[in-house]
């Protein structure tokens, strides 16, 4: 028999499926002129990066607006990093972000798709498979060289300025004759599988990534381990035949991968299979104190999605935030395009950013503040009070106890031509408006009396309103009083007046309605005085004023 048959045989004695099997079992996909597929494709650990939910969203988006497909492929081959409920998080997490997939696991352990299993560890017969017609083939064969001789290799090569890999002569076990492979594999020796590389190093590959551009790069010459010790694929391998068999057209991945493309373009071309097209994101970078660097799960709070949670930012407005560093041109469209959503973007590769998008808190928080300001208060209302009931159950009795006096305070100002922009996340509703939930109200230290601050004067002002007050009076004839008190205690009702003759008054319209408004709210700063009177009332009005003391 063939001596590489017998190798494979031995090797994978139960593979009996071909490579040619499972061309069949996953024929080309069925799709309009066009379409993507594209998939998204973490190892479960845990964790969502703000650098996979971008990339998993432009994977979506280019699915998406070419009629494609966007899949979840769960990359667990890496046993270490692997953890229970690893998946559940990815599919939920992403859920709340508004990604979804065409295919892939689903959180109750089914899956949806014909191109399955999408779990690597589920798949391991068909890696195998591979493998094993490349033994046959003579392009792959059995590795016994110790950690030991491997890191000898690695520490001659280092001496000798040397390129690190196992290639040419340091690539002890290529010539290793099969027929003592195979006695070696009966007698138990430990191995790996490599791949013998037909790559030559003074030769080069020209790649068009769709992000970056021309890229040219040696070919790749290490014999790279395909398979481990354990039996999986390593990444390179699993990245063949999971984007081959699934029909990838189209990889979006960190470019941390870009080095490996030799390895993955020589890869599809030893099988004879057309590589899909590549488009490498740049991570996204912060400013530290001027010193540009990625974004880290270990360094910053905000690389990790549960944050956006904790914080009450709400999803989609960080959609909206990564959008705009997704394109270029999204924020302009989007300034024009209000009442669409931001799917109805025309995504382009070619706007997306070469060099690594900054993250920018501030920016996020405005975008989060005009997202607000365009939305209706009930929704605000029912929004939040998930928010607070999860992450502050203080605040959702006292928010929920009165459910039309907190929706009617959200309303302030919103049904206008220019909505108040002053909540970013459901968090500040708190903090905006704690002076208006008596529970809160006390615990606020001081006022910020500005420029009427003799108690006395204070005092008088509170109590000659008080008797003229009438919830019933139109915003006009509400502002008609605060002048007439003005009148009635020396202080100017007409600011034109005010300004020819300061030295006449003890001050002027605008500093009686501040005594009003700080006595009410102890803040100098908030949304329109007359309506928040009519929402505190009459009695409420009484009971602050006489606490100013
Ligand atoms: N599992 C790989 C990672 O998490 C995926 C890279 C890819 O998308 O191909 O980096």
């Amino acid at each position: 028999m063939d001596k590489n048959i017998e190798l494979a045989n031995l090797i994978f004695p139960n593979i009996t499926k071909t490579v040619e099997d499972y061309e069949k079992m996953y024929p080309e996909r069925n799709l309009p002129e066009g379409a993507k597929v594209t998939r998204y494709a973490p190892s479960p650990t845990g964790f969502i990066h703000i650098g996979a939910l971008l990339s998993s969203f432009t994977g979506d988006m280019i699915a998406r607006q070419s009629n494609g497909v966007f899949y979840l492929r769960i990359e667990d081959t890496d046993t270490e990093r692997t953890i229970d409920n690893g998946i559940n998080v990815i599919i939920e997490g992403l859920k709340e972000f508004g990604v979804d997939f065409d295919e892939g696991p689903l959180s109750d352990g089914t899956e949806k798709g014909n191109y399955g299993p999408y779990i690597q560890s589920q798949r391991k017969e068909i890696y195998h498979a591979f493998i094993k017609h490349l033994i046959i083939e003579g392009k792959a064969y059995p590795c016994f060289c110790t950690k030991e001789e491997n890191d000898a290799i690695r520490e001659h090569q280092t001496a000798g300025k040397k390129r690190i890999g196992y290639y040419g002569k340091y690539a002890k076990c290529r010539n290793i004759p099969t027929s003592e492979a195979i006695e070696r594999i009966k007698n138990g020796d430990k191995y790996i599988i490599r791949l013998k590389s037909p790559g030559c190093f003074d030769r080069r590959i020209v790649i068009d990534d769709l992000i970056k551009g021309r890229i040219e790069m040696p070919e790749n010459d290490i014999d790279i381990p395909i398979m481990k010790g354990d039996g999986l694929p390593t990444y390179h391998f699993a990245h063949l035949v999971d984007d081959h068999l699934m029909r990838t057209t189209h990889i979006t991945r960190g470019d941390e991968w870009i080095p490996s493309l030799p390895i993955h373009i020589q890869l599809f071309q030893m099988f004879g299979f057309k590589a899909p097209k590549y488009a490498h994101l740049s991570p996204i970078s912060k400013n530290d104190n001027g010193t540009v660097r990625k974004i880290s799960k270990r360094k910053d709070p905000e690389a990790a999605m549960s944050y956006y949670h904790k914080e009450g930012i709400p999803s989609y407005a960080v959609m909206l935030y990564l959008a705009t560093l997704m394109n270029s041109n999204f924020e302009e469209w989007y300034n024009q395009n209000k009442d669409k959503k931001y799917t109805d973007f025309k995504f382009d590769f070619k706007k997306m950013s070469k060099s690594c998008p900054l993250f920018d808190g501030e920016k996020l928080n405005n975008i989060s503040k005009t997202y607000f300001s365009l939305l209706k208060a009930s929704d605000i209302y029912n929004d939040a009070c998930v928010y607070f009931n999860k992450y502050d159950k203080e605040f959702y009795d006292i928010f929920t106890k009165d459910k039309d006096y907190s929706i009617n305070l959200l309303n302030i100002e919103r049904e206008v031509k220019k909505p108040r922009k002053d909540i970013a996340s459901y968090k500040d509703i708190k903090k905006e408006f704690n002076y208006m939930y008596d529970e809160l109200f006390d615990s606020i230290e001081s006022y910020e009396w500005q420029n009427i601050t003799d108690i006395n004067d204070i005092k008088e002002i509170l109590n000659t309103y008080i008797s003229m007050y009438d919830i019933n009076d139109d915003k006009n004839e509400w502002f008609n009083k605060c002048k007439e008190l003005c009148d009635k205690l020396g202080y100017a009702s007409d600011m034109k007046e005010y300004k020819a003759n300061p030295e006449k008054y003890k001050g002027n319209v605008a500093d009686v309605t501040t005594v009003i408004r700080v006595a009410l709210t102890k803040k100098a700063q908030t949304p329109d005085l007359y309506e928040l009177l009519k929402l505190i009332g009459v009695d409420g009005i009484k009971s602050r004023f006489e606490k100013v003391a």
